[in-house]
Order: C-alpha cells, then structure tokens, then sequence
C-alpha cells in the first residue's frame, strides 16, 4: 500500500515494528495493524470570498476500529497529506489503547494555508469538507476533534452540518465543540494540562522538582500556551517559547498569565516586553530542564538530536521526534514522555464529551479534571512500571502497552469471516 508513504507514515510503521518484534506480536496481527483499515481522499470545492471557486485537498482515515469507533483530529495546514494523516490515525489507534479508551485511532485533514483564509471561507472549508465526509463519520462510527488550525468553531460548524443531514442534533459526531452546543468544560485546556500532569509525574520520579526547574515551550497554539500555563502554575520558570513567526526568550523566566493575554491580542509573542527575540529551531536547543515541543512533526532529526540538552522532553505535538533522532536522545540519558502519553489529554476529555453527549448528562469541571488526572496518572504509571521491568524506553513501553490491546482484542474477535 505504498498510497500511504512518506516520511511521517514510514517513522510510525518503524515504531510499530520495532515493538511487534520485541513483543513477539502474532505476525497476522502485526501485518493488519501496518496499514489504516479505510482512507478518503476528497476534493473539497468552496467559493472564496473574491469570487473564484478554489478546490482544496481533503482526506480522513481510519487506522483500526477493532475496540470502538474510532476517534481523532481534523487538522487544517498545508503540509496535510494522505501518509502523514494515515500516521497521526495510527498513533491515535495506540493513545486510545494505552489510556483504555473505547476507540480506535483516525485523522483527517485538508491541506489549505489557513491563516490566509477569511472566517466565512474557513466555514465553507469544513462545512464542505464535513459533507464529503459525511458516510464516514458519526457518533457510533467516527468522531472528529480539533487539531491543528481547527477550534471550537469549527467542531460547531461540522455539528451543525452533519445535523442538518440527519435531521436533528447530534452533538456526539464531534468533541471539542463550544460547551453551549454539548461541549464540555475542561476540554479546550485538556491536553495542555496533561502535558503539564506528565511533567510534574516525571519531575517526581526524577527528583528534579526540588529547585525551580526551567522549561521551553515550541508552538504556542492550544497545546502550547496551555501547557506553558500550567507549568508556570506549577512553579516551573518557563524560560522561552515561540510560535510560527518567532520567539522570545527570558533567563529570569517569562510572565505567562501576561503573554498570555499579550497573544490573545496580538497573535504571537513576538514582542513581548520587548524581550530578546529566539528563533523557533532554537528553542528546542536551549539548556532546560524541560523542553516542549508542541507544534508540527519531525521536528527534532537525526541532524539536531546531539544538540538538545533538556532532561525530560514532553511530546506536546505527535511526532515530534523522528526514530533516527529518538536513539540519541535515548543515548543521551533524556526522559521523553511519548507524545501517545503527554499529550493524550485532549482524547481523555474528548472522550468524556462524548460520554456526555450520548448520556445528556453534563458533568462539573471538577469532575472533569479530575478524571483526566485519573487516567494520566494511572496511564503514565503503567508506562514507568513497563519501561523499569523490561529495561526499554517510554515510547517502546507506551506503545507496548497499546499495541498489546489492540493485538489481544484482535485475537479474541477473531478474523472475519
Ligand atoms: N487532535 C487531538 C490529538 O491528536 C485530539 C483528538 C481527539 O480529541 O479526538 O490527540
């Protein structure tokens, strides 16, 4: 199935067979789980605001619906292909599997420059590509998420369309909806304070929290600037973060309640207290204690890896580090919490959303928060013990844990027919 190959697609396959030979992983399993079990390719046609009629790339695609419907993201970026999709679909497969949620991993996308396109053009995007979608998805089939570019809004927007198609509301085709439309509370800052939650964990069995660790945050989008939130709540002294047009840095630490509130303003940190300004590629080189990279894949290659000086690397993007990259950094003694891990807060509350919206029953963000602390905590242990017992690193023993699932659900349903 060579449609599905690229960089970031042939980096989760080596992964996954990395582990299936370290598991032992029955070889038909293994073989069903190389490759997403559907894939669409739309063509996605919307009247720009100037006039003209522009068709734009779109795709979904559903890696394994062995445990449930599958569930994941909607990214909107230029960079969106058909393989790197089919990757981030598989990595949601093992980040539902691992935190024992009932579904199994999908992504989609459309490849379009966002930040050049005006509010109503982004409407008629998902709308659009919403329709084109349409067989695929639903609340016991496939649920769509925000990810990169795509918001509440938007999820609003793919509420409202695939609604009208049906006839009457249905608030579970999507999660990370506003909350007056079934969202739920908590879930806009979900996975930034599980990035946060692992860290703190992390700190904890390394014994660094002690004195004020530092931490660089790369990408200040939702992940991003929630996380570097939470940390600075927490007592970290963030010293550097940025964002697509650049970064700022500060050795005494940054005032993240006050960037935050400059970023809502201005839309970027450059800027900001006139501070010294840090390019995005070297923040991830900065000597840190904890070092985030949240924004795009690949980040972080074969050709920087020596260069990254951080003691705990929290994966608040998916794929963030290439597998050439991932020895070294493993070489050199740093703690990477998989992105599968850190970052897996926002499922665990999309998850909740969806819960509520099939139960139409709403929950406390007490409740909220707490569950997701719940289910981090247990998740992130379950990795520490696997990795401790059988001497590997985290992301060999997230995905092990994952994988397994998977695998061992696959087993008992059989093959049909
Ligand atoms: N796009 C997010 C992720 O990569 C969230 C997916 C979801 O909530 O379904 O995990």
């Amino acid at each position: 199935m060579q449609e599905f190959y690229n960089e970031t697609f042939l980096n989760a396959q080596k992964q996954l067979d990395h582990v299936a030979q370290l598991m032992n992983l029955d070889a038909g399993v293994h073989e069903r789980l190389r490759y997403p079990r559907k894939a669409l390719i739309v063509s996605v046609p919307i009247k720009l605001d100037n006039g003209q009629t522009k068709v734009f790339s779109g795709y979904r695609v559903q890696h394994d619906q062995t445990l449930g419907p599958t569930k994941g993201g909607i990214r909107f970026h230029h960079e969106v292909n058909l393989g790197e999709v089919a990757a981030l679909a598989m990595w949601m497969t093992w980040k539902c599997a691992l935190l024992n949620l009932p579904y199994g991993g999908a992504k989609g996308g459309v490849c379009c420059f966002p930040e050049e396109m005006s509010v109503n053009e982004m409407e008629r995007l998902a709308r659009r590509y919403t329709t084109e979608i349409l067989s695929m998805i639903g609340p016991e089939k496939d649920i769509p998420a925000p990810d990169m570019y795509t918001n509440e809004n938007t999820m609003a927007w793919i509420m409202d369309t695939y609604s009208n198609f049906i006839g009457y509301a249905v608030p579970g085709v999507v999660t990370g909806k506003p909350v007056s439309v079934g969202g739920s509370l908590g879930r806009k800052e979900a996975t930034g304070r599980g990035v946060a939650h692992t860290v703190k964990m992390a700190l904890e069995k390394l014994q660094l929290g002690k004195d004020e660790p530092t931490a660089a945050v790369q990408g200040f989008g939702n992940v991003g600037s929630i996380t570097a939130k939470y940390l600075h709540q927490q007592g970290i002294r963030v010293v550097a973060v940025s964002d697509v047009q650049g970064g700022v840095y500060s050795a005494k630490g940054l005032d993240i309640p006050r960037l935050l509130s400059y970023v809502a303003e201005r839309g970027t940190v450059v800027g900001f207290d006139d501070l010294d300004t840090i390019e995005n590629k070297d923040v991830l080189e900065l000597e840190v204690d904890i070092l985030v990279p949240a924004a795009l894949a690949n980040v972080i290659t074969e050709h920087n890896a020596d260069r990254i000086k951080c003691k705990i690397l929290a994966e608040g993007a998916n794929g963030p580090v290439t597998p050439e990259a991932d020895l070294i950094l493993q070489n050199k003694g740093i703690f990477i919490i998989p992105g599968i891990l850190a970052n897996a807060g926002g499922v665990v509350v999309s998850y909740f959303e969806w819960v509520q919206d099939i139960q139409h029953l709403f929950w406390s963000e007490e409740q909220v928060n707490e569950k997701l602390g719940y289910l981090m905590g247990r998740a992130f242990e379950e990795v520490y013990q696997v990795s401790t017992n059988k001497k590997v690193d985290n992301r060999t023993a997230a995905m092990m844990i994952g994988v397994g699932r998977v695998a061992s659900a696959k087993m008992l349903r059989g093959l049909y027919p």
